[in-house]
Formats: structure tokens, C-alpha cells, sequence
């Protein structure tokens, strides 16, 4: 629970979920708890439980 931004650095695998483009990794920072979501063809997915009250800006 700290001010400063997670980088999610200490990632945890959680699983793979096929899809109709492939498949979609998960997995889920140790530190802050979000979920990154890593699409198919090793594009940077998106984050998910990231939403913060406070956040900067
Ligand atoms: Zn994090």
C-alpha cells in the first residue's frame, strides 16, 4: 500500500486462456495485486484491478 506507482515487476503466472486470436496470459503482480493481461502475438495487454481512488492526475 504505497504512494509511489507499481511497475509490476514481480509478476506471478496465473494461466492462459485460449482465444479465437490465440491465447491470452495472466498473470498478477505480487506487490499491488493487478492483473496484467498479456495478449496474443506478445502485445502488451492491459491491466485489470488497477483502479486506484486516488490516482495521480
Ligand atoms: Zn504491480
Amino acid at each position: 500500500m504505497g504512494d509511489e506507482k507499481c511497475r509490476h515487476e514481480d509478476l506471478e503466472f496465473l494461466g492462459g486462456q485460449r482465444t479465437e486470436g490465440g491465447e491470452n496470459l495472466y498473470f498478477r503482480c505480487k506487490r499491488c495485486g493487478d492483473v496484467l493481461i498479456i495478449l496474443p502475438g506478445g502485445k502488451s495487454g492491459y491491466i485489470v484491478r488497477g483502479v486506484k481512488p486516488n490516482a495521480p492526475q
